[in-house]
């Protein structure tokens, strides 16, 4: 899997990406992080990437032509997908995340200020997805969590460190709890049915306390649970 993100901020990219998880990914060359600067394109001598919003109002709005070139400056390969991150764009969840991870390229186009000349959308038509009902400064971290996440579901990735074929989301419930060494820490045990080395018992307490997390935590993805559960498509 192969990320271009298009940011003022590649450092920002780089950064996270340079770490743990990420870095051993990229060493191995299960992804690679590619990040390119609108600023390196811009026409304007003063390496202008912004400017007042015509209509008025605050805040500056990022122009379109330095966007445009960046983005058509970035080797394209097969099965490329564009995304524009925006809180304006669908809500990211696991499913999204899923599909995603089928793509071979995923191009980012990260926002600052007040957004983007309306025009970039336009001319790009890229899918637009956003991390929640709220406004971050920037498209940095919303594009690593897209990034991050994308990238557990790619084999290799998290090789036999973890797995995320049990993690919350992806039988639709949330995870059971995890415990580790000591088995006593300030007089809470860890639950007997974990020590006993029986492993029908303990896919049965952790199945059940899943159910009881989902259902108390996440209402919603129980009641979906229940109906695909019990109407198996
Ligand atoms: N004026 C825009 C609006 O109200 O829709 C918000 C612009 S925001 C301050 C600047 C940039 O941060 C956006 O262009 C986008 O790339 C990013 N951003 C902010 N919140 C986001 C979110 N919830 N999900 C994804 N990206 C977000």
């Amino acid at each position: 899997m192969r990320f271009d993100v298009l940011t003022l901020f590649p450092e920002i990219i780089e950064g996270y990406c340079s770490y743990s998880i990420m870095k051993r990914a990229r060493d191995a060359e299960v992804i690679t992080v590619n990040a390119v600067n609108p600023r390196d394109f811009t026409l304007d001598k003063h390496k202008k990437v912004d400017d007042t919003p015509y209509g008025g109002g605050a805040g500056m709005v990022l122009m379109a032509q330095p966007y445009v070139d960046a983005y058509e400056s970035v080797e394209r390969i097969e099965n490329s997908l564009t995304i524009m991150l925006s809180p304006q764009g669908e809500p990211l969840n696991d499913s999204i995340v899923n599909d995603l991870a089928n793509y071979d390229q995923i191009i980012m186009l990260c926002g600052h200020y007040e957004g983007f000349d309306e025009r970039i959308r336009e001319i790009i038509k890229p899918r637009e997805i956003s991390l929640g009902d709220f406004v971050l400064t920037g498209g940095e971290l919303p594009a690593l969590c897209l990034i991050d996440a994308v990238s557990r579901k790619i084999e290799g990735t998290l090789g036999k460190i973890a797995s995320a074929d049990e993690d919350s989301f992806s039988n639709g419930l949330l995870e059971y709890p995890h415990y580790t060494k000591p088995r006593e820490f300030r007089g809470l045990r860890v639950p007997e049915v974990l020590l006993n080395g029986n492993h029908k018992d303990i896919n049965e307490f952790r199945m059940q306390e899943s159910l009881n997390r989902t259902k108390h935590r996440r209402p919603d993805l129980y009641e979906k649970w229940l109906l695909n559960h019990n109407n198996p498509t």
